[in-house]
């Protein structure tokens, strides 16, 4: 069938407005937002579906026709996960972005993929409900690229990720079939867990079009500390002593003096000032229970050389401050020409132990490396500031990049804890995955997608 054909019979199922099919038009789905020299491809197609039926309706004609389609939701993933590998059809879902129900007795809502995580959160915070999942993207990533790529972020310390929060999933699978993974009720364990298979799946084992998501009470108030140290170590001590005297803060995040820096120069916030390693922490639950957590909290960086302490006094001290932290990312792309956004984990025990190797790893193959991550769960974002498109630096980046894994794994760690595996962590996987591991993996996607249709050479 010639390419013609399938757009005629996409705008068929999709309706005109909704089918791309000029090569300028479709050049934009080729990406997404880590560009590292990968071989991309222009998709032939890009649809824009507005309900399930239709969704269907294209997985069943491109499963007939052998065509890969690639899911796509903002395109903000930093690992290549919605480029396409192989032309074909790119599914875009910035028309599937309604907020079904949201269910105030069973503490749930349904979702369609394309709704922003942000507007999500702010729809049910209105109504004194709370989805805590915060990639620091959440105001422009969307539900079903969080839920494929099980996104988490400064939060997920004391609440978890989107993975904690899914209950049910609407998916499209290969073979056409609309399925429910699971049920809306809280607790479900009749049979294996396919809504988990589906968390974290990057889009290779079906497509989602409905999501069914847990919710918890907002907490009545937030406060956020700031606790600047000049010795690292020392920060990473008054972080494992807040851990082991059970506090617990729903955010605690490590700035290192670099990022401190950069962020700061971009911002011009007046609130980070230079130190060697800057701790965010935000606490929340009852007024009272918050001002004895800061109270402590504020004790054991006493106990650990804290340089300085700052309290947010209000809530635009506090937007201030997460502004600035959410900006991190576009705060290092001013530094030069491309930015690597790293994403590794270790034992938070290890934490100092892995930040001074990747600063040894900076000073080895010359490149600015600003560390920051969510100390608490031990999971670290180096971002690599450089210029890929010298030769030269794009191999030492290459070397650092593994030596740097390799040392994570070495620790107990891992090379992913949030951003997943795309193509820029496909071929690390062995790090971390023995060939059983491997081979069982394989075998999932085989039996979800026996003509390796959905984002085809992602993951494995
Ligand atoms: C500045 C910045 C900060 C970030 N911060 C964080 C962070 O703190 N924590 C974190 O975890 N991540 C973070 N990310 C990474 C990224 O934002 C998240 O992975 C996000 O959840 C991706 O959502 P998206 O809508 O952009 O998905 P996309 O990038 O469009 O897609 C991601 C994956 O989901 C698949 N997909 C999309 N929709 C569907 C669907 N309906 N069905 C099946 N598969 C689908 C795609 O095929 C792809 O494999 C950050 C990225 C940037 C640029």
């Amino acid at each position: 069938m010639t390419n013609s054909m399938v757009v005629k019979k996409f705008e068929k199922i999709v309706g005109k407005d909704n089918v791309l099919s000029e090569r300028e038009d479709c050049y934009p789905y080729s990406f997404d937002v880590v560009e590292q020299g990968q071989d991309v491809r222009v998709p032939d197609i890009v649809v824009l579906p507005e309900n399930k039926l239709q969704v269907q309706e294209i997985v069943r004609f491109a499963a007939q026709q052998n065509i890969p389609i690639v899911a796509r939701g903002a395109g903000t993933n930093q690992v290549g996960s919605c480029i396409p590998s192989r032309n074909g059809i790119v599914m875009h879902f910035s028309k599937m972005k309604s907020i079904i129900e949201i269910d105030e007795n069973n503490l749930n809502c349904t979702v369609q993929p394309g709704v922003i995580v942000g507007d999500l959160q702010k729809e049910v915070e209105s109504r004194g409900l709370f989805f805590p999942p915060d990639p620091s993207s959440l105001a422009v990533s969307t539900i079903g690229g969080a839920i494929a790529q099980s996104a988490s972020g400064s939060r997920h310390f004391k609440y978890g990720g989107t993975r904690d929060y899914v209950i049910d999933l609407e998916v499209v699978t290969a073979d056409g079939e609309i399925i429910h993974t699971s049920s809306k009720t809280q607790k479900n364990v009749a049979g294996y867990n396919l809504t988990q298979l589906f968390v974290g799946s990057e889009g290779t084992l079906g497509i989602i079009t409905e999501a069914t998501l847990k919710l918890i009470p907002k907490p009545d108030v937030r406060r956020i500390l700031l606790a600047f140290f000049d010795d690292l170590k020392d920060s990473a001590r008054a972080v494992e002593a807040i851990i082991r005297h059970r506090l617990r803060p729903c955010v605690i995040d490590l700035l290192d003096e670099k990022t401190i820096e950069t962020i700061e120069d971009f911002s011009h916030s007046g609130i980070f000032r230079s130190a060697e390693a800057c701790l965010i922490i935000e606490v929340d639950g009852t007024e009272i229970d918050v001002a004895d957590q800061i109270q402590k909290i504020n004790n054991v960086c006493g106990d650990y050389n804290v340089s300085e302490i700052k309290i947010a006094q209000n809530q635009e001290e506090s937007d201030k401050i997460w502004f600035a932290r959410r900006q991190a990312f576009s705060a290092v792309t001013r530094l030069n020409f491309d930015v690597v956004a790293e994403d590794l984990v270790v034992p938070p025990s290890k934490l100092v132990e892995m930040v001074r190797k990747i600063q040894e790893i900076s000073r080895k193959y010359d490149i600015n490396i600003a560390i920051m991550g969510h100390s608490g769960d031990g999971n670290l974002h180096p971002h690599f500031s450089l210029d890929l498109r010298d030769e030269e630096q794009k191999h030492r980046y290459q070397l650092a990049e593994l030596e740097m894994l390799d040392y994570a794994a070495t620790l107990g760690g891992t090379i992913t804890g949030e951003h997943g595996v795309g193509v820029v962590k496909k071929p690390h996987m062995t790090l971390v995955n023995d060939e059983s591991n491997l081979k069982f993996m394989r075998m999932i996607k085989q039996v979800f997608d026996p003509k390796n249709i959905f984002n085809p050479e992602k993951i494995l």
